[in-house]
């Protein structure tokens, strides 16, 4: 059906009629994406399942990749790409008078997840499908993804986000494969063939149900699945009243946290945590055995990894299945599930570290505490023996200490690996935050430098730029992209210069065009695009961005002699509802945006956007419209970040710190083809170990600074007379944690390089080429390789055998 445009259009057209009993012209856009949505699922079903018969037959090792959060974003697009027919839907499309671009957009972001760490994840099983591995993900199906974002007199509104409204094209329930999950209740213990065992009793079941969305390989035939749970009743508790039990338990997949940085204690989060993991485990060890017959050989044939240490019950679930229902003995069954499962670390903050009361986990939990308390008795043991009477270290390292249990240290202790997300991350993890554990387990450690796709971030964000490079090097790098260095030697080339500057332009027009529909603002695109995107938090500094417009505005406002090339500033951020620094760092933009952009003396030179909502399909507007991409958070405080390599993907410069992949980056272009400014990892531990900072100085001996932190509160932004004080004490009375004004003007200075690097064309095309031409390591194709060979020891499988 999709062979040629004639015989897709009339395969269109009659699905169309046949779906909604309409025709062609009495139906709506939405029910032509539909249909065009459900013919793809059930071209791609013979490929699914000879994938799943492939994977079942083969009796190769398979993957599963645990996480709490995919944000997928929208998946028609990706998925005609990968499949290779986006030209032929596009041209028997077009003929019917539709345009392609105007479906897509009727689709929902599948934005089941906050930022980075889920957008990780959905990047990966890109890259599984499309270099032929056999790794699924496994999620939770919530009702409502992260809150769609209204910006409301400057402040952040949080809707319900509402991706299932209308079908979803892309799911398949599947009833059957349903498995019961299991909370609170008792543990009884009795003796069998001369051993102690346990059982739950008591407890209130959850049924798991599985959805299952295809994960398209890119010109290949596999398939792949990402499995996402629904919570829903299963048999009632008579005691308990039959609608509470229903609301409680559908409350399970109801909502993703908004939060991906703090540890918000909810029950309701711990519940969901082990809803899927509980689910996914029975799900992968009941194919296992239908394989098998046997678990003893569960580690050969499985691995799991987990997303940070959302999922880390994975472990004591994996214990309880092998103890309680394998009746495998403790010994064997650790062996078992530390050659299992491992485990990516995302973080440094001691903020995100999940730490659990054991007054909530407990009752909640019963079979699953007992099980880490065992765990735990024993690995303190180990370490009693190794650090015999250092009982503050042995305290410090324990799982379960001070009524809390700490999931990244069960992590570490039931993984064979323990891996960071990019050089100098994994560097921190080894040296300071996991230094003790790293003494103890040093042949866990290893670093998998994060990536992304560059079929969604490149190949079908930018079209036009992955045409330009295509008939420059040949298209050899869309299946390998780290030929993309190709593109190396055209960095001196003008004419290839030329058409990226055109093509740079395009785009620019493009995003202009959205901002001037949603913003009201009409914007130049002659100006530099310079773009901060990413979650609102302090360690992000949007603060910083912010401090430098204003110190910006200041000079035009006084210095006649002062002038810089017109620049438009955009950010684009959700701050997590509970968050008030972040919402009022929100409202200090918007405010600022309202000042700046109605000053007729300056607004030629100097605009601010505040994009609304931002989310992958925004975000795959913006990448590509980017001249300047702002990486500067605080030195040591991000993990890696992967919206630092969507832009360089994408032919952006770089202004930023030393810090997560921005160090890999730098490795790649040189430190002369970006800007980086700012406190250096190192000196900022320094200072975080023996203080010396005082951020009073940095107020008293910088005029800018003194100046711009009066504006926050002296009324010069009207209306917020006293909004933005808390923002002001952050930096003077709480010492400015996140050196905002240490960096101040070492990161000014590297905006005077950009605006005079600006001025030489074909200087800056020279540097936004090499930042393309080496952006191909950042695909996450290599991410997914290292992790194969180094931490799962799988191999691609062959294509399907035609017999
Ligand atoms: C890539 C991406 C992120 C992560 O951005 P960072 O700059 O690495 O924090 C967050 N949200 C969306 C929608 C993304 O596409």
């Amino acid at each position: 059906m999709f062979s040629s445009k004639e015989s897709f259009q009339k395969a269109f057209l009659k699905k169309l009629e046949m779906t909604y009993g309409k025709s062609f012209s009495e139906s709506t856009v939405r029910d032509q994406y539909h249909t065009l949505g459900n013919m793809v699922r059930e071209y791609i079903s013979s490929n699914w399942i000879a994938t799943n018969e492939r994977n079942r037959n083969s009796n190769t090792k398979q993957v599963y990749y645990l996480s709490i959060e995919f944000l997928l974003g929208r998946l028609l697009g990706q998925n005609l790409l990968n499949l290779g027919i986006r030209d032929v839907v596009e041209q028997g499309l077009g003929e019917l008078g539709i345009s392609i671009e105007d479906m897509e957009e009727v689709e929902a972001d599948a934005g089941l997840g906050n930022g980075g760490l889920g957008r990780l994840a959905a990047c990966f099983l890109d890259s599984l499908a499309s270099t032929n591995l056999p790794g699924h993900g496994f999620g939770i199906r919530y009702k409502h993804g992260l809150f769609e974002q209204k910006i409301v007199d400057g402040f952040q509104v949080e809707l319900p986000e509402q991706w299932l409204r209308h079908e979803n094209s892309w799911e398949v329930r599947k009833s059957d494969q349903a498995v019961e999950v299991g909370f609170w209740g008792e543990i009884e213990s009795y003796c069998e063939r001369g051993r102690l065992q346990f059982r739950h009793i008591d407890g209130e079941t959850i049924t798991a149900v599985p959805y299952d969305i295809p994960i398209i390989g890119f010109s290949n035939e596999t398939v792949n699945t990402l499995r996402l749970w629904n919570a829903e009743p299963s048999s009632f508790p008579i005691y308990k009243d039959v609608m509470e039990y229903k609301r409680e338990t559908e409350a399970v997949s109801e909502f993703l946290y908004p939060d991906d940085t703090h540890d918000d204690g909810k029950i309701l989060r711990l519940k969901q945590q082990y809803f899927l993991v509980s689910a996914s485990l029975q799900n992968i060890v009941n194919s296992h055995r239908k394989t098998y017959g046997t678990l003893l050989n569960f580690h050969e044939k499985v691995a799991i990894q987990i997303n940070d240490t959302h999922p880390v019950l994975a472990i004591p679930e994996l214990m309880r299945i092998l103890l309680d229902e394998e009746k495998i003995g403790w010994d064997e069954a650790w062996s078992i599930t530390t050659q299992t499962i491992s485990y990516t670390n995302h973080t440094t903050l001691s903020e995100a570290l999940e730490k659990w009361p054991v007054h909530i986990f407990k009752p909640l939990l019963p079979r699953i505490f007992m099980i880490i308390e065992e765990v735990n008795e024993r690995y303190c043991k180990e370490l009693w023996e190794r650090y015999p009477g250092d009982w503050t270290k042995i305290e410090h390292m324990a799982i379960i200490a001070h009524g809390l249990v700490k999931m990244a240290h069960l992590a570490i202790v039931g993984s064979y690996q323990v891996n960071g997300v990019a050089k100098i991350h994994t560097e921190i993890l080894k040296e300071r935050e996991m230094k003790d554990f790293y003494e103890v387990y040093p042949e866990k450690f290893s670093n998998k430098t994060n990536g992304i796709t560059h079929r969604r971030w490149l190949l079908k964000a930018n079209s036009q730029l992955s045409s330009l490079i295509s008939e420059t090097i040949g298209d050899e790098w869309v299946q390998h992209p780290q030929l993309l260095s190709r593109l190396n030697e055209y960095a001196y080339d003008n004419s290839f210069k030329e058409r990226l500057e055109y093509v740079k332009k395009e785009k620019k027009l493009a995003l202009a065009q959205i901002i001037k529909e949603k913003n009201g603002i009409v914007i130049d695109e002659h100006s530099i695009f310079d773009v901060h995107v990413k979650r609102l938090h302090a360690y992000k500094r949007q603060l910083l961005n912010v401090l430098h417009i204003m110190y910006l505005y200041n000079r035009l406002k006084e210095d006649s002699n002062f002038s810089i090339h017109p620049r438009t500033f955009i950010f684009g951020a959700k701050a997590s509802p509970g968050y008030y620094y972040a919402k009022k760092v929100i409202k200090l933009i918007n405010s600022l945006a309202d000042k700046v952009n109605n000053d007729p003396q300056t607004s030629h030179l100097l605009k601010v956007i505040f994009l609304e909502n931002y989310r992958v399909s925004l975000a795959e507007k913006v990448f590509p419209a980017a001249d300047v991409s702002e990486q500067i958070s605080t030195a040591s405080k991000e993990a890696s970040g992967t919206g630092n390599m969507k832009f360089m993907m994408n032919g952006a410069l770089t202004v930023g710190t030393l810090d997560g992949a921005n160090v890999e980056i730098c490795e790649e272009i040189g430190e002369h083809n970006m800007f980086l400014f700012g406190l250096k990892a190192e000196e900022v531990l320094h200072y975080n170990r023996n203080g010396g900072y005082r951020s009073y100085d940095y107020y008293h001996h910088d005029k800018r600074i003194k100046q711009v932190m009066e504006q926050l509160i002296n009324g010069f932004f009207p209306h917020s007379y006293d909004s933005f004080e808390p923002i002001y004490d952050s930096l003077l009375m709480q010492n400015d944690e996140y050196y905002v004004l240490r960096d101040f003007a070492s990161y000014v200075m590297a905006h005077e390089q950009i605006n005079e690097a600006y001025q030489n064309k074909p200087k800056w095309f020279e540097m936004s080429t090499i930042n393309i031409a080496q952006s191909g390591y950042f695909s996450s194709d290599r991410t997914i390789k290292e992790y194969a060979d180094h931490i799962w020891n799988i191999k691609p499988t062959n294509r399907v055998q035609h017999s």
